[in-house]
């Protein structure tokens, strides 16, 4: 299909990364982002080697290098802190790293920029509070007033899509799945070359993001979803860590600042049915939301605003594109968000133990296969 104006709901990695990919097709495309102020909080994301490959095809891998720190394997330790396995990620582009850590801030960065270099207009501060298909287009209302008609309405609005609700209000909604993620930027220690992760109940990674920053990740479980105000959070945080590693011991006392504390429920939500209704579609976390234990769901969201894209230029009406997309998306999102969960489970004693090192080569494998 050629000529289509395009609405996308949610200027997020998912959202961003389809008005660049949907602009590469030449096709037209408007985002409306809700916040004003378009804030990203500021601790990294892990972005793995399909990431790598993703942006390359975007065109865009060498301004997301300039802003990370790539590097190719990823450790495992015991609690005790024995390294037990150095994992090597697959280098996807050839002279490129397999992996990067970024600052979110940063990617946001880089992924704003481009979409608006790529031709798309951003309107920030604005949502659709409505939307009327005919089956010929969607007449969309807007926040601020105003309204438009577009061909396609794409749905990129997140774990609580209001996209989803409008679609299909007896969808599932996002589940707490018990535990709880806590991260803070730290000063890199010069031969952190990797992604550490350590197993046991309460895991713990470090992810360098810059020749000087990285950050750490410690996942812990926490019954009844409790509430932590802002100030105490460093403290709360550093009497989570788990003491049996010299190294991971050795950092607490640079977890200070509460503010510097991002404190984050793990929700999850997969939707088994259709992403798409008439000529509105879902990504992202919108319809895929995952626990963060395999570092893949930003990595899900970007690979399927390419794969839409794709699907949008090569089909010839939205049915048939949108069909095609959740065919090609479906069972690897699935992966993603099922043995995420089980890696969570496994660290509640809810589910199996899981061996960290032979689920990441797994996961290596599957997420290298053409998308
Ligand atoms: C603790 C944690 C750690 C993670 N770590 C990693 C990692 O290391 N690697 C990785 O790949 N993934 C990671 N993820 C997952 C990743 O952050 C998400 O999968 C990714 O952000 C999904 O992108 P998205 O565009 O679908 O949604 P989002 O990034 O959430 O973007 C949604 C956007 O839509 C906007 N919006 C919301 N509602 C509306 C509305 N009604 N109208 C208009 N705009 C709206 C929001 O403001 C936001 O800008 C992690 C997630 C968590 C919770």
């Amino acid at each position: 299909m050629q000529s289509l104006n395009i609405l996308v709901i949610g200027g997020g990695i998912g959202g961003l990364t389809a008005a660049i990919a949907l602009r590469r097709q030449g096709l037209n495309v408007e985002i409306v982002e809700k916040d004003p102020d378009w804030a990203v909080y500021g601790v990294g994301i892990i972005q793995q080697s399909n990431v790598v490959r993703a942006m390359s095809q975007l065109g865009i891998l060498d301004a997301y290098l300039d802003a990370a720190f790539g590097f190719d394997f990823v450790e495992v330790f015991l609690p005790t802190g024995e390294k037990v396995a150095r994992v090597p990620s697959p280098r996807l582009v050839g002279g490129y790293p397999a992996n990067l850590g970024v600052r979110r801030p940063a990617l946001h960065k880089v992924l704003g920029d481009s979409a608006t270099a790529a031709g798309a207009r951003i309107r920030l501060g604005v949502t659709a509070t409505e939307l009327k298909d005919d089956g010929a287009g969607v007449d969309v209302r807007f926040s601020d007033g105003g309204q438009g008609r577009y061909d396609i309405v794409v749905g990129a609005d997140g774990l609580y899509s209001a996209t989803r609700e409008m679609l299909f209000p007896d969808a599932p909604r996002p589940e707490f799945t018990g535990q709880s993620v806590w991260r803070y930027n730290l000063p890199r220690p010069q031969d952190l070359d990797a992604l550490q992760a350590y197993e046991g109940p309460v895991g713990v990674g470090l992810v360098p993001l810059s020749q000087t920053l990285m950050y750490m990740f410690l996942t812990t479980p926490e019954p009844g979803n409790p509430r932590y105000e802002r100030q105490g959070l460093a403290a709360a945080m550093r009497s989570k860590l788990p003491t049996g590693a010299p190294a991971i011991r050795a950092l607490a006392d640079q977890i200070t600042d509460d503010d510097g504390v991002v404190y984050k429920p793990m929700e999850c939500l997969f939707l088994s049915g259709d992403w798409h209704k008439g000529r509105v579609v879902l990504l992202g976390d919108a319809v895929h939301a995952t626990t963060p234990h395999l570092g893949q769901g930003a990595g899900m969201a970007i690979e399927d605003a390419i794969v839409l894209a794709e699907e949008l230029a090569a089909q010839d009406t939205p049915e048939a594109a949108f069909q095609a997309f959740q065919a090609r998306r479906f069972d690897r999102c699935a992966y993603i968000t099922r043995v995420s969960r089980a890696l969570g489970d496994a660290q509640l004693g809810k589910g199996p133990p899981m061996e960290q090192a032979k689920v990441t080569r797994e996961m290596f494998e599957v997420t290298s296969r053409p998308i």
